[in-house]
């Protein structure tokens, strides 16, 4: 149902809930409040004493703009009272609509914050803020109210006037997705009684520590709703029919034997993984997952392998055009000697295309490697038996979806190196099996790094030279393509005329991002490799993926302004051969003391799963992947970190509750939970 099917919800509510995330009524159930008031909780002005943190509901009695002289800056400050005192307000940083809509004379406020003492007055900077109805002061009503966080354009007494009414319309039973035996059986609290307790309805006793167990109760529904969604996937994807693929045909042993290396004890752990999915006739569904550099490719094109002896093809999807040429290069030469044809899709290639096309139509191709154009409309497959998507999580849901065949399921591998903590990746890739290379290519050595600061560049450049002198190459990435305005961060482009003019004039440096056409990209990506240009210097498009061996220094500049992993994915780029590689970190002087602490930890470990635990431990995890990029879902309430045991406790009900269900039961689940987590913010690999 509809938000605006509630009584008393207009579009004006409606359009406020909605920038909470809130579309239907049963999303407010999930719209917990950020704490309850009761008489306990509020104190009075007179009370107060500087150093504690309290929460005071008190009235505007005037307010001012003003200019704090011991700040420098501008200000607005109001001043509050209930009766037994003054408190002043303070805002340093504020939205002017904002402090006057709230700040009239006479509107009763709730405040929270950190009481300070500022020559002799009480006040809170940056209190929390909440506008409270003539009839909501705790202290005259004697009751205890849930206080909500803000929304725009809408009273507290509205929001809570909209779950009554949602909780009225619902009655008697909402319910969530457990059985009432079954929340007997798991111990758990019942859905509708956590409801009732968050938000204090139908009157009743109030206890802080029941509404705190209501909270968790709410948490778990939704994992469970998400959980059982993956359960559901997994289900219909088992009865898929896919293909039995043969294992150990010719063109496997050929390429393993010609490929000038052993494969390491991790890579043949996951590439018979892969095979033996490959053996079965349901469609594989299988991630690998292994840090930068582990060598994930070749298991893939040994897959590749699998599909062609057994007379069908695969298509090899990579998130960039030059990371897909890169492939491309990388299977032809494999394949070349084994008289296998091997296919490149990009973008503007004109009458060759169609060429191209017609040798996958026909079958003649059995390998076609690509951006997504591999999975554009007119790319038709004779027979696409494999299907193989590099760096996942660069890849939107729909565009992974497209890729399946119409009539059949192929076979579906995907690749990361995200280095998405163990602990999440269980929960996150619930409906995938999961095969980790945790090995490294024997003779690999740890990339030195270092960071610098910025007028520490000679030193740098000095570094380069040497590399460069010894007939190796050299990245420089910068956060900008060029100029832009008076941002202070350096840019590619004049970076590199530089570099080239004032710096190494007797060597050559090159410039690549990913604004150039492709044809230049490709161009520059091939020099480069084969040691015409000595210096690369590049934005990000280099990110993910490119392989270089003859690399082995990487200077990121303004590498305060990248993530943790994404620095441990742009160091991926070097250490890749036998030589000893750098990778130096020059950030800027005015650099923050916790942008310090960060980069410090790529000096410490080249593990990218511990750089990811770091990066979550001081980022959080919307931050460190953002939500879309990763596809990892965005929860109501839960955190995925904080809570990640309500998530395995829910992951086990989710088992329980779906083991053995039928076919029309799992559809009533499924009816209830509603397509929330198979949208685009969905996490699973393939839909
Ligand atoms: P990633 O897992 O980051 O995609 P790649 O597949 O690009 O890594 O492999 C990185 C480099 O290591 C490539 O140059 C590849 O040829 C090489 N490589 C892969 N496996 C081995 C191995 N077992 N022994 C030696 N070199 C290897
Ligand atoms: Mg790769």
């Amino acid at each position: 149902m509809p938000l605006t099917s509630l009584k008393g919800v207009g579009p004006v509510i409606a359009k406020g809930m909605a920038k909470k995330g809130i579309e239907r009524v049963d999303d407010l159930f999930y719209f917990v409040p950020i704490r309850w008031l009761d008489r306990g909780t509020v104190r009075r002005i007179s009370e107060l004493e500087a150093g504690e943190d309290a929460c005071v509901v008190a009235s505007v009695d005037s307010y001012r703009s003003m200019f704090f002289r011991h700040a420098r800056k501008k200000g607005f400050e109001a001043v509050v009272t209930d009766g037994t005192g003054f408190l002043s307000l303070k805002w340093f940083q504020w939205s002017k609509g904002y402090l006057q809509k709230i700040c009239r004379k006479g509107t009763v406020l709730f405040l929270s914050g950190k009481v300070g003492n500022f020559g002799g007055i009480l006040q809170i900077v940056h209190p929390e803020v909440a506008v409270l109805g003539d009839d909501e002061n705790p202290e005259a009503t004697r009751r205890v109210i849930p206080l909500y966080s803000q929304v725009d354009g809408v009273k507290q007494g509205s929001i809570r006037n909209i779950i009554s009414e949602a909780l009225n319309v619902l009655d008697p039973s909402p319910g969530g997705i457990l059985p009432r035996d079954a929340e007997e059986r798991f111990g758990i609290m019942g859905f509708n009684d956590a409801v009732r307790y968050v938000h204090v309805a139908n009157g009743g006793d109030f206890r802080e520590d029941r509404g705190n167990e209501g909270i968790r109760r709410l948490i778990l529904e939704e994992y469970l709703h998400f959980q059982v969604t993956l359960m559901s996937r997994k289900r219909k994807a088992r009865c898929e029919r896919g293909i039995a693929f043969s294992t150990d045909g010719p063109l496997y042993r050929a390429f393993l034997g010609n490929l000038g290396f052993e494969l390491t004890g991790a890579q043949s752990r996951a590439t018979s993984q892969i095979i033996s999915d490959m053996g079965r006739d349901i469609p594989m569904n299988r991630l690998l997952q292994g840090d930068v550099g582990s060598g994930k490719t070749v298991c893939a094109v040994a897959s590749a392998c699998v599909a062609i002896d057994n007379g069908f093809q695969a298509a090899f999807m990579a998130p960039t055009e030059i990371l897909a040429e890169q492939h491309y290069l990388n299977v032809h030469r494999w394949f070349a000697e084994l008289g296998i044809p091997v296919a490149l899709l990009k973008g503007g290639m004109g009458r060759e295309r169609r060429d191209v096309l017609e040798g996958i139509r026909t079958g003649a191709t059995p390998i076609a490697i690509g951006t997504h154009a591999v999975i554009q409309g007119d790319v038709e497959f004779h027979k696409l038996g494999l299907v193989v998507i590099d760096e996942q999580h660069r890849f939107g849901v729909e565009q992974r979806k497209r890729l399946k065949d119409k009539s059949r399921f192929p076979d579906v591998l995907s690749m990361t190196a995200t280095p998405i903590p163990r602990t999440l990746s269980m929960v996150v890739y619930g409906d995938l099996d999961v095969s980790v290379i945790d090995e490294m290519p024997a003779g690999r050595q740890k990339v030195a790094t270092k960071v610098l600061s910025d007028d520490d560049r000679e030193r740098a450049q000095a570094m380069m030279r040497e590399e460069v002198a010894a007939g190796r190459g050299v990245f420089v990435v910068y956060p900008l393509i060029e100029e832009s305005g008076n941002n202070p961060v350096r840019d590619a482009k004049s970076m590199a005329a530089e570099l080239q003019h004032r710096v190494f004039p007797e060597y050559r440096v090159g410039l690549l991002h990913g604004k150039m056409s492709a044809r230049d990209k490709e161009d520059v990506m091939a020099r480069f490799r084969e040691g015409e240009l000595n210096v690369l210097v590049c934005t990000t498009v280099i990110e993910v993926g490119i392989d270089v061996p003859r690399a082995t220094m990487i200077v990121i500049e303004n590498a305060e302004r990248f993530g943790l992993s994404q620095l441990h994915q742009l160091r991926g780029r070097v250490g890749r051969g036998r030589e000893r590689s750098r990778c130096i970190l020059l950030a800027s002087t005015k650099r923050t003391h916790l942008a310090t602490k960060r980069l410090r930890i790529m000096e410490k470990t080249s593990d990218g799963f511990a750089i990811a635990e770091e990066d979550l431990k001081i980022r959080g995890v919307g931050d460190m992947l953002g939500v879309r990029q990763s596809g990892m879902p965005a929860f109501r309430i839960g955190d995925i970190v904080r809570d990640i045991d309500v998530m395995i406790e829910a992951r086990k009900m989710a088992e329980e509750l779906t083991a053995g269900i039928s076919e029309g039961e799992m559809a009533r689940l499924m009816r209830h939970i509603g397509d929330r987590f198979v949208d685009e913010r969905d996490l699973s690999a393939i839909a």
